[in-house]
């Protein structure tokens, strides 16, 4: 058995995640691959926590990409509510259209097909391809790469991350069996609840030979990081002015706009301009704006 597996035994950290995992309503059963699909878009960059209230009714709602596709681009943004980083309601109908005009209204099964939707990158290509049909392809994401740094390399913290190089350090430590998609979704797991960027649960973590803790847990090499903020970001602008245009129902004037960020005009002026830009917004032929498809 190589060295790398013996760090993270597929039979340890398999039982654990058995006895241990978060019933998540897309890890049900009879959830499709179209709704993991909606799922990881709505995971990307946001707390399980704010998923947990849109994602039943999404799919109560749009269970099929030909149902979404079907949908207003308006209906669906409104929809994402306040999930955030609402670029990705737009490629989720995007997405939704292209599966149900060119691949018979079924999620394709490969990574590379998968690639070629809009809005799934790398890593939601190889989610859907584990989660939803069970294929033993590395799934990589921040708390795998955090794992693994930790329990294999001995490491407090992953260095910038390397497609590449992340790839093949998480495929050497897949079991060569049909164990493989279940040893992805454990390590996700690990990573997203025990082995947590800030305080590690290690007396609740089934690998008792990680390399991170065998050393002793040494500190994290190089400068801190800092801390990401909201608070009058651009992003909390946009923000804003969807607010206002998701709680009409017709298009509003650049003066309802504006009373939603009076502190700076020039960073208002420059979200709406983004917004537009990124074709979430569009302007009326009388000068008013509006939800992408409303104008
Ligand atoms: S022992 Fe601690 S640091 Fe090592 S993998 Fe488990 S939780 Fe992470």
């Amino acid at each position: 058995m190589p060295h790398k597996q013996m760090n993270i035994p597929a039979k340890e950290l398999i039982d654990w995640y058995d006895r241990s995992r978060r019933d998540l309503p897309w890890r049900a059963a009879d959830v499709t691959a179209w709704q993991i699909l909606v799922s990881e878009f709505m995971l990307q960059q946001t707390p399980v926590a704010r998923v947990l209230p849109i994602w039943p009714d999404w799919v109560r709602r749009w269970p099929t990409p030909s149902a979404t596709a079907a949908a207003s681009a308006a209906d669906v943004l409104r929809a994402w509510g306040k999930l955030g980083y609402p670029r990705r309601a737009k490629r989720l109908h995007e997405c939704a259209t292209v599966i149900a005009r060119d691949h018979d209204d079924v999620v394709p099964d490969d990574v590379d097909a998968l690639m070629t939707l809009p809005g799934v990158g790398s890593y939601t290509a190889r989610a859907i391809a584990c989660f939803a049909y069970r294929r033993p392809v590395p799934v990589v994401d921040t708390n795998v790469r955090r794992v693994v740094a930790r329990a294999v390399h001995g490491l407090a913290d992953a260095g910038a991350p390397s497609a590449a190089r992340d790839h093949a350090d998480v495929a050497a430590l897949l079991p060569d069996d049909e164990r493989a998609p279940q040893f992805s979704i454990a390590l996700m797991e690990l990573g997203a609840i025990v082995c947590t960027a800030r305080a590690p649960r290690c007396g609740l973590c089934p690998l008792d030979r990680c390399a991170w803790r065998g050393a002793g847990c040494p500190p994290v090499q190089g400068p801190a990081r800092r801390a990401q903020t909201y608070a009058g970001t651009d992003r909390q602008v946009r923000g804003r002015l969807l607010d206002v245009l998701r709680a009409n129902d017709s298009p509003v004037t650049r003066a309802e706009l504006d009373v939603a960020w009076l502190t700076d005009p020039a960073q208002r002026d420059r979200a709406l301009d983004s917004l537009l830009a990124d074709g979430l917004v569009t302007r009326t032929v009388d000068g008013r704006f509006a939800l992408l498809g409303e104008g």
